[in-house]
């Protein structure tokens, strides 16, 4: 029988913010040493009440606005309890009963055509700590918890590992380029909800949820194992499928049972009281959609139409910072393939030299755009842009003050130009001779031995036409 995989995805993303979700501590970019990041609120000690961070709001209403969401204008806390020994509170800061956003949908460019993924729900809860064991012995670091989460729930609108990839890639790029979480390794964590039925079936089969992937290698592999395993299962009665809690082993590339799957009475949720219910007014709702970034569609769409490559498109849309940069130079003047080129091949260039990546890159924009347009005006060649170019990536010198103190301007005065040519058609008399005999070559040798002399400076067309008019009146 042919079988119909179903997938349903709850995607934790962690948020850049300056600090936790209820607390002033440093946010989850913050820390070096373990429990460095840790107050008395967010490690649980009796009396201490928590303290909404604004901006957790504000990213998690631009994602959803990013995914096509409705927003709730009234949204509210919950506790969820349970004991392990990374929740200090005994129980996590989460939204079960008005989540932030609701409603949503995303569309996937798939080998099979357009697919649309339904979001179910977006919510706002905190990160739980870090357990490290070590031998006989087992620590504890808070640093992460409290850091905030949003949690993004599809409805089971899935059918196969690539257009989960597709999905995932997706969020992916569109935080980044929001600002909302960089999704580095391990930012980005995937449950994976698996089910399968006989194609053309209403009917879901019976789930079972892969918790806490954040490779996205490791959820296409862990896709494929478990759905064959289902797909056994209902063929040839392998096994029993039961509705469960699974992890996926890297090194075999199986499943295994953790535990049953808990029900939401097992987690005793209520309603969090020290947290006042988060009201969004219009005005408010206004202030973030103003602020909300260009979809990565429409922003590769017109990078496209510039001219840029499909390769560079890539590396600009998956890099926030890179995008930026590019947008700023374009918006200073620049052409938009010449800059992108100017970022990914020269920058990428330099940093190369030192062993470093596009990602080390910190050029100010101005700068950037400034070297660009000595050499399109025609005042310096590539070359001395280059030079340029280390120059203020490595000392972050002034492009223009730089230029004119390296010699590296063409700008030299005409009369500086006349007597180069003089001097170099008086050396070259056999070249003068051949020139006057009809041999265009021969001006071609001349004028290159002008330019060596010059050492790049002064403008060719200009050079050109002066040299010729000396040969031929001489
Ligand atoms: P729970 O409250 O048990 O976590 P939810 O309704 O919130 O269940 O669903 C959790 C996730 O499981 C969602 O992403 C949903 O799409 C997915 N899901 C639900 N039913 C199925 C199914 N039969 N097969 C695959 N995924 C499913
Ligand atoms: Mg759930
Ligand atoms: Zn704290």
């Amino acid at each position: 029988m042919n079988y119909e995989i179903v997938i349903g995805l709850e995607t934790h993303v962690e948020l850049d913010t300056q600090s936790k979700i209820f607390c002033s501590c440093g946010g989850h970019s913050s820390p070096k040493e373990p429990n460095d990041c840790v107050c008395p609120a967010c490690s649980g000690m009796p009396g201490m009440l928590p303290v909404m961070n604004k901006h957790v709001v504000e990213l998690a209403v631009t994602a959803g606005l990013m995914l096509n969401c409705e927003i709730s204008r009234y949204t509210t806390f919950d506790k969820k309890n349970y004991y392990y020994p990374d929740l200090p509170c005994a129980y996590q800061i989460t939204q079960l009963n008005h989540p932030i956003c609701t409603n949503g949908c995303v569309s996937l460019q798939t080998s099979q055509g357009n697919r649309d993924i339904r979001i179910k729900q977006i919510h706002m809860e905190e990160d739980a700590g870090k357990l490290v064991h070590e031998g006989k012995h087992s620590y504890v670091d808070f640093n992460r918890t409290s850091v905030p989460l949003i949690e993004i729930v599809t409805q089971p609108d899935f059918h196969s590992a690539e257009e989960v990839l597709l999905y995932l890639n997706k969020l992916k790029s569109m935080f980044r380029s929001g600002g909302i979480s960089e999704c580095e390794e391990g930012a980005m964590r995937c449950d994976v909800n698996i089910s399968v039925r006989p194609e053309g079936s209403e009917e879901f089969g019976v789930r079972t949820e892969i918790k806490n992937m954040s490779s996205f290698d490791a959820i296409e592999r862990a896709i494929r194992y478990e759905s064959q395993r289902h797909m056994d299962a209902l063929e040839f009665g392998t096994e029993e499928l039961v509705q469960e809690t699974r992890r996926f082993d890297d090194v075999s590339g199986k499943t295994f049972a953790m535990r049953n799957k808990e029900t939401e009475a097992d987690y005793r949720y209520f309603p969090d009281a020290n947290i006042m219910p988060i009201i969004i007014d219009d005005e408010w709702l206004e202030q973030i959609k103003a602020t909300k970034p260009v979809a990565v569609d429409e922003k590769a769409d017109a990078y496209r139409e510039a001219g840029i490559s499909e390769k560079e498109i890539e590396m600009l849309i998956h890099n926030n910072k890179l995008s930026k940069l590019l947008d700023d130079v374009i918006a200073l003047g620049c052409g938009a393939k010449d800059a992108a080129t100017w970022i990914l091949t020269d920058c990428a260039g330099v940093l190369r030299k030192d062993g470093k990546s596009l990602s080390n890159l910190s050029i100010n924009a101005e700068k950037l755009a400034a070297i660009i347009k000595l050499v399109d005006s025609g005042s310096i060649n590539r070359n001395a842009g280059k030079k340029i170019l280390i120059a203020v990536v490595e000392k972050d010198v002034d492009p223009v003050t730089y230029c004119k103190e390296n010699g590296l301007d063409r700008k030299v005065d005409a009369s500086a130009i006349e007597s180069i040519i003089d001097k170099v058609i008086n050396e070259n008399p056999r070249a003068l001779e051949d020139y006057k005999n009809g041999k265009e070559k021969a001006k071609q040798a001349l004028f290159g031995a002008c330019m060596k002399e010059l050492k790049g400076a002064g403008n060719p067309a200009v050079i050109k036409e002066l040299l010729e008019s000396k040969l031929n009146n001489a």
